[in-house]
């Protein structure tokens, strides 16, 4: 069995048919994840026992012919910020570097009653801040397909798993382009649902309002396996939407003839050749199965940078709090009182990164500064979303670039903050409405880098919007 090439529903059809086991294909996994972990850093840990036991449950319930669930057998990778019970959950950080969770993320839980088989948890950028996943207090994550390129971030080490074939679909975090972004620089799928779709119970917070869990994976089908098993109520994440939950692989009919799709005009002026040739390319195989281009405009874009920044480390400053030294975390031997204890586990422990947006944080929220900063970048998240729902009356799905370039060398960014900010110009937009987007493979660069294209739709729309990304794969071909 080549992992790279297997997809859930394959591994399905062939456990029900005994071609091998799923304690096979987990000891298969297993030892192909570790063999090729050194290469890119993707996993931090590995979770064996969880794994082995995970897939003989499966393999009992197909021997009592009873249904293994959607995702019977299937490798899978957990970013290292979503709770796993009984495994160590880091969130990259130094701070956490010894946290075993007691309770698992309820998206965690619902993958492994749907069969999968967690095999580890994947590195990312510290407390998921960062584009490249250079902030990793444990060594960045190489690109698997450019050892020499960052994977990007802050899910890189998810990105990285399902391209380099060790996991065959992952969970990843998004709150301004975490999952579509690396998904993207590494030539895989990437889905940010709506926010509310998926449960966020277990999920480490950065910026509550515009955090989200999400799936990764190599095809489409399979990230609309994985949503299909994750999105729905739970009552312990009062955010999670009563809406009732579609059937997600029943979309992936074809059918996008007629789609309306939009692109807004501010998302494409200046981008470069390198990924817009590619993108041109898609927009003209999605007319070619028939969907009609509108040019449209999201007037509030060049506001969102700025806008995304004041709030998320506004969010951030306030959930990082609790990481004090007092529970959770490691504690600094440096102190003799609280105070300085607080101080000093917080000193030691929290990367630069962290550290900056904790200080932003508590800027923009502070006495005097509140109302300039904070209250007025909740005016413009509110345009922002406005623009996409004035869009979302002329058109059925918008389409633009996930990144304004492709996957950059390791250390080209890191020391310019700005630089790296700015590289999320086209995600974060999505996040601060709400809306679901995705990144789906369209291409390559001269260079052979992948190119991603987003796809952005209006609230609870995934399932039409995967319908015309499973189209747009079938028809390009670009997948891995
Ligand atoms: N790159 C963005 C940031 O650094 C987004 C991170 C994320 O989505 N978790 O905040």
């Amino acid at each position: 069995m080549d992992l790279r090439k297997l997809t859930a529903e394959q591994i399905r059809a062939d456990l029900l048919q005994r071609r091998y086991s799923a304690v096979e294909l987990a000891q298969a996994a297993l030892e192909f994840a570790e063999r090729e972990n050194p290469k890119t850093n993707a996993y931090l840990h590995f979770c064996p026992e969880r794994a082995l036991e995970a897939a003989r449950r499966v393999d009992e319930k197909i021997a009592r012919g009873e249904d293994p669930g959607l995702l019977a057998g299937v490798p899978t990778a957990v970013k290292d910020v979503i709770l796993t019970k009984g495994v160590r959950t880091t969130c990259a950080s130094r701070l956490l570097q010894d946290f075993i969770p007691p309770y698992d993320a309820t998206a965690v839980a619902r993958l492994e009653a749907a069969g999968a088989v967690i095999i580890g948890k994947t590195n990312c950028d510290e407390f998921a801040m960062g584009s490249s996943n250079e902030n990793s207090a444990f060594g960045p994550v190489r690109n698997p397909l450019d050892p020499e390129r960052v994977p990007g971030g802050s899910s890189g080490g998810s990105a990285a798993a399902v391209a380099q074939g060790t996991a065959v679909v992952a969970l990843g975090s998004d709150t301004g382009g975490s999952i579509r972004q690396p998904a993207a620089f590494c030539g895989v799928v990437g889905v940010t649902p709506t926010y509310g779709r998926v449960s966020r119970y277990g999920l480490t917070a950065f910026a509550s309002s515009l955090d989200h869990i999400g799936p990764l994976s190599r095809t489409v089908r399979d990230s609309a396996r994985v949503l299909q098993v994750i999105a729905g109520r739970d009552p312990r994440d009062s955010t999670s939407a009563f809406a009732p939950v579609p059937d997600y692989l029943a979309a992936l009919n074809g059918n996008v003839r007629g789609l309306k799709i939009g692109l807004p005009k501010e998302y494409f002026e200046g981008l470069s050749d390198e990924v817009g040739r590619p993108l041109q390319e898609g927009v003209r195989l999605l007319e070619s199965l028939g969907c009609t281009v509108h040019e449209i405009s999201l007037p509030t874009t060049p506001y969102a940078i700025p806008c995304y920044y004041i709030i998320c480390t506004a969010e951030a400053s306030s959930n990082l709090a609790r990481y004090d030294g007092v529970r959770y975390t490691i504690r600094s031997q440096q102190a003799t009182d609280i105070i300085e204890m607080y101080a000093a586990t917080r000193g030691e422990g929290f990367g630069a990164e962290c550290k900056r947006r904790i200080m932003l944080g508590t800027y923009v929220l502070s006495a005097g500064y509140y109302d300039a900063y904070y209250l007025k970048a909740q005016k413009v998240r509110t345009l922002i979303a406005r623009d996409f729902a004035q869009a979302f009356q002329q058109v059925d799905l918008i389409v633009t670039p996930v990144s304004p370039f492709p996957a950059f060398k390791l250390g080209e960014k890191i020391d310019d903050p700005l630089q790296m900010y700015l590289s999320d110009i086209y995600t974060i937009t999505g996040d601060l409405a709400g809306i679901p987007c995705m990144s789906v493979p369209c291409g390559r660069t001269r260079d052979g880098l992948p190119v991603g294209m987003q796809i952005l739709a209006n609230h609870f729309q995934e399932a039409l919007m995967l319908r015309l990304a499973d189209a747009f794969e079938r028809a390009g071909g670009f997948q891995l």
